[in-house]
């Protein structure tokens, strides 16, 4: 049997994704020998990381080579099995390659919860919603009172930090990209107020909005706008670094923050985490996140392109900003 798959074909180090970074190429698959399973993709999903797999500079991840199959994670439904761990339609999620079918022997992937869409866990159930939920709880530790600002806040990440931040009883502030998305955090999401740092200039609106300054930071996207947030920081303050999306086309690093001194004039911390470093962890989590979703205290919200052939232009979507929610690919 054969399948498409998209391969490595350059290294986007410094500049945009480019069209033949990726290269789409028909193979043929072996048969699953025992204990393994031919799986058919049903979704992928898509995160910022892996254009950073791409450049090959990460190195809490396995280098990258030309020719490589991309690696991302996926929706993939069992449709044969030689004495594999999950029978024949079983559908599951985890880290998979940019194929439409893969023989593999089960390992990392998880059943999907059969009480929501099979596609919550590549978002709020899966990576995206672990880092949400450790970012803030392990490193932000907010307490209620606390006023929480998120940057990158209508993003997949961003939107479920805000609404954990709310049930953990803080005030919390999201920064994002466009009216539309604004609207979006303050009408669906609960967020308290939204900053549109397309608009204008952010500084003025952060001290406005919290006079007595921001006790949890969590960045997503580094720059101009961690300066501005590191400038309202309150005594205290905890400043978690999920992300730095608006450096990941740049070809030079971002010089240090100009308000990197407020760390010590407000007796602050920063720290950066990587998600899977609390993948045991993950199963507990879940369920938490999954009883949230269920009690119709948590939102989350996916944004679903259609066709194989559209995954490159798909993963282009996170830097333009075009996704709404969760980016997925339907197959
Ligand atoms: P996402 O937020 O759903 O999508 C990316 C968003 O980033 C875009 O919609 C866009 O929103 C914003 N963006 C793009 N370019 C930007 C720029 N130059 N300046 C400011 N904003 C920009 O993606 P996600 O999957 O939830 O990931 C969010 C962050 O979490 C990423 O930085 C990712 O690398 C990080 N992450 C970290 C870990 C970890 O373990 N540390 C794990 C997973 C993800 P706007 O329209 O609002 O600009």
């Amino acid at each position: 049997m054969q399948t498409q798959q998209w391969l490595l074909n350059g290294h986007p180090r410094g500049r945009p994704i480019a069209a033949d970074d990726l290269k789409l190429v028909t193979v043929d698959l072996p048969d699953p020998t025992a204990g393994q399973m031919l799986l058919r993709t049903r979704y992928l999903g898509f995160d910022p990381a892996q254009k950073g797999w791409m450049e090959n500079v990460a190195d809490y991840v396995a280098p990258m080579a030309i020719g490589d199959v991309m690696r991302g994670s996926g929706i993939l439904e069992v449709v044969a099995s030689n004495g594999g761990r999950f029978p024949v339609g079983t559908v599951v999620a985890g880290t998979s390659t940019w194929s439409e079918y893969v023989v593999h022997d089960g390992a990392g992937l998880n059943p999907c919860d059969p009480a929501l869409p099979p596609t919550a866990m590549l978002s709020v159930l899966g990576t995206t919603g672990m880092t949400a939920w450790c970012g803030l709880f392990k490193i932000g530790r907010p307490v209620a009172g606390d006023v929480v600002l998120v940057s990158g806040a209508a993003g997949a990440t961003g939107s479920i930090v805000g609404q954990l931040a709310k049930i953990a009883g803080c005030t919390v502030i999201g920064i994002a990209g466009g009216a539309d998305k604004c609207a979006w955090l303050t009408g669906e999401a609960g967020y308290d107020h939204a900053i549109d740092y397309k608009a204008g200039p952010i500084g003025d609106q952060l001290k406005a909005l919290a006079p007595r300054g921001v006790d949890v930071v969590f960045d997503n996207v580094g720059g101009k706008i961690l300066n501005d947030m590191l400038g309202q920081i309150a005594t205290g303050a905890r400043v978690v670094i999920c992300g730095g999306i608006s450096r990941y086309e740049t070809g030079t690093l971002p010089a240090g923050p100009e308000n990197y001194f407020n760390l010590v004039f407000r007796r602050a911390s920063m720290a950066g985490f990587i998600v899977i470093d609390w993948m045991s962890e993950f199963p507990a989590i879940r369920a938490r996140l999954a009883a949230l979703v269920a009690a119709g205290r948590l939102v989350y919200r996916e944004d679903v392109e259609h066709g194989f052939e559209h995954a490159p232009a798909t993963l282009q979507r996170l830097f333009s900003g075009a996704n709404r929610g969760k980016q997925l690919l339907k197959l």
